[in-house]
């Protein structure tokens, strides 16, 4: 009997005087009256009243409807249908009776949509209250978990409900969901916590799918709602009464609202997690980025990344580079978590083909034997580090904290720190290069300067020996023996002057050298070495005024730039030479002016230059090293002075010497 179907469990049965019964909900005495008062009329059993949640079956009656001993009649208003009215009989009523129970049938739906629309609005005006209630308590919240605890609270007090629960996927285990949320369960007070839920074919599984779950038998009435987020389920509520409810469309209306809400919140919660991560890490990129910079060598690259990594991370860290086929521990990390410490060495061959292959991460692709020695039981990812395409190493981390950390996203980040990792380790290893390269050079320089000042200084001993030698015998022998004895004179002197140039050369070398200065009298200092050039042939003049001029310089050091022009006049001319002291202001200048080979216009520069040689000087076999005139610049400079040169080839040159009088 279809009508029995609808049998509701809280119907009250109410017997009329005639004996005819009638079952109706007990909350509407009046109803109930107008009820048994008219059935009194009919010669009929009994009835039932079909509430408007049931009546959807027999939608399709509009007057009334006989069948299986039950007379149906709607109780209709436009737009509605608030019910049926069953009434047990076999036959059909009189045309009379039937009108009646017709007008009957209509007051009865009107006080029946009155109340219903009476107690509707009653009923949204407290729900949006509720609405408004917990709009506001997400807007003032950014956290998930907040956001959830006042969602159930608020709900379960608005729908008077025995608890309410709000569960979410379990990240871990897809196909389970835990309580995110509950009120009303007596968490801590007693055992009934819901555990968490296998999904499959559960209310929380289809609510899960997308659908909402009604209930009313059992253990009692109930509703699961899924709050949807980014398109997707994020989480159900389940909503449980032990006492009779009936979930009608305001409160259906209202549930799907606040899981829009929710679902909007947590979207919202979701993209200020990922956006607060992101600058997190962007921040520890740049901080990263900041302190390597800084950093130079390779040792140090490393230590320095581990270090700050793990400590913003909930990671460890350990940094590998790769030698004879062994990946070796350069720099490591470890937070505690167990205290897990990666082995110290890997066999390349074991791992190389999984850091090769997966160019981002190794993470899982690694060998099970290898993931164990590297992370324990952590979760981990091995990230090769490739310097000018060639796998220079590698890099371990493993959680220490959150095993859900390594989401795509965290790997790519791990990746991308890498990567500056990577090109601070190419800064380091040129800076290192550079340095060895640098440090070798200075070696050799030093041992370049070191054998130079020595070979300088012990030759001139022995030379000086000669020179004296040489004097004796010009002094005891007849004038016959001198062209020779002259001859061992003038070239042991060169050699001499060779050992000269060479010790200042090295000494200009060696970063310079200090001044022994005295007050000197230009003149007489000057006449004094020209008279020792002047031996026998007297081709040095001297031109100077008549007012001394006092100069303030290194005797023995100056003597030697002095000598070095005069040779040099001597030299490359066959004439006179002369020389010209003059004192111009606080300066005083020496001029050397010879009439010999002179010096092309375009070698004049190299001349001073180390080692620079003019090409017809060279041409015409006149000897030389290049060294003095650049030594003489050096020790003029150091001076204070300058010293420059006017020549043309083939008619002579002048060479000036300017200095400071005082220093
Ligand atoms: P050296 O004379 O030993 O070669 P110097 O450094 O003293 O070295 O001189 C450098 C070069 O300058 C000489 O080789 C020569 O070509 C040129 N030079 C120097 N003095 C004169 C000069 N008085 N006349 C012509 N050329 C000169």
């Amino acid at each position: 009997m279809t009508a029995l179907v609808f049998a509701e469990q809280e119907m009250l049965s109410a017997t009329a005087p005639s004996g005819a019964g009638f079952s109706l909900r007990g909350r509407r005495p009046e109803l109930q009256r107008l009820l048994l008062h008219a059935l009194e009329r009919f010669p009929v059993e009994g009835g039932f009243y079909v509430p408007r949640e049931r009546a959807s079956v027999l939608a399709g009656v509009t007057e009334y409807h006989l069948s299986h001993g039950m007379l149906f009649i709607p109780l209709e208003v436009p737009d509605a249908i608030e019910g049926l009215l069953a009434i047990e009989t076999d036959e059909l009523p009189g045309a009379a009776e039937l009108r009646h129970l017709r007008g009957f049938a209509d007051i009865a739906a009107w006080s029946l949509h009155q109340e219903r629309t009476a107690k509707a609005a009653q009923r949204e005006a407290k729900q949006s209250t509720l609405l408004a209630l917990i709009n506001e308590r997400m807007r003032k919240s950014l956290d998930r978990a907040q956001i959830l605890n006042a969602v159930v609270e608020d709900v379960r007090h608005a729908f008077g409900a025995a608890t309410c629960v709000i569960y979410g996927r379990d990240p871990a285990r897809p196909e389970h969901a835990l309580v995110l949320a509950s009120a009303g369960t007596g968490i801590g007070v007693d055992a009934d916590l819901p555990g968490p839920v296998e999904l499959g074919d559960s209310e929380i599984g289809r609510a899960f799918e997308g659908s909402t779950v009604r209930h009313d038998g059992g253990a009692g009435p109930g509703i699961v709602v899924p709050f949807f987020s980014d398109g997707r389920v994020e989480s159900a509520l389940a909503l449980h009464f032990t006492r009779p409810y009936s979930f009608d469309d305001v409160d259906l209306v209202m549930l799907r609202s606040i899981a829009f809400h929710v679902g909007l919140a947590l979207s919202n919660v979701r993209l200020f997690e990922l956006e607060r991560m992101r600058r997190g890490r962007a921040e520890l990129i740049e901080r990263v980025v900041r302190i390597l910079r800084d950093t130079q060598y390779v040792d140090e690259v490393l230590l320095v990344f581990a270090v700050t990594t793990s400590h913003e991370l909930p990671v460890a860290c350990a940094v590998y580079g790769i030698e004879n086929g062994t990946a070796e521990r350069k720099a490591m990390r470890v937070r505690k978590a167990g205290d897990f410490e990666p082995v110290s060495a890997v066999d390349v061959t074991t791992i190389e083909d999984a850091l090769r292959r997966d160019e981002t991460i190794a993470g899982e692709s690694l060998p099970l034997a290898i993931r164990e020695r590297l992370f324990g039981e952590n979760e981990g990812l091995a990230i090769p580090l490739q310097i000018d395409g060639n796998l220079w190493g590698m890099i371990a981390f493993y959680v220490t904290e959150r095993p859900s950390y390594w989401d795509d996203e965290a790997r790519q980040f791990f990746r991308s720190l890498c990567v500056h990792l990577e090109l601070s380790l190419t800064t380091a290893l040129g800076f290192e290069r550079i340095q060895q390269l640098a440090r070798a050079l200075r070696e050799s320089s030093e041992f370049k300067d070191d054998l130079l000042a020595m070979l300088a200084h012990d030759y001139k001993g022995p030379l000086t020996v000669v020179l004296g030698y040489c004097d004796l015998l010009l002094e005891t022998l007849p004038a016959e023996f001198h062209g020779e004895i002259e001859t061992i004179y003038a070239q042991t002197q060169r050699l001499v002057r060779l050992s000269e140039d060479a010790l200042a050369l090295a000494q200009t070398q060696a970063g310079g050298f200090s001044l022994d200065r005295a007050a000197v009298d230009l003149t007489e200092f000057v006449e004094e070495h020209i008279a020792a050039l002047n031996r026998g042939s007297a081709r040095i003049r001297v031109e100077s005024g008549e007012v001394p001029i006092s100069i303030w310089l290194d005797p023995q050091r100056f003597a030697h730039v002095l000598e070095n022009l005069l040779q040099n006049a001597l030299k490359y001319s066959t004439g006179e030479v002369l020389v010209r002291l003059a004192r111009d202001g606080d300066r005083a200048t020496i001029e050397v002016t010879d009439r010999g080979i002179g010096i092309p216009e375009a070698e004049i520069a190299t001349v001073f230059a180390r080692f620079g040689r003019a090409t017809n000087a060279r041409r015409k076999g006149i000897g030389g090293s290049g060294v003095g005139l650049y030594v003489a610049r050096k020790i003029v400079e150091v001076h204070g002075g300058t010293i420059s040169v006017v020549s043309k080839e083939n008619e002579g040159s002048t060479f000036t010497i300017s200095l400071p009088v005082q220093p």
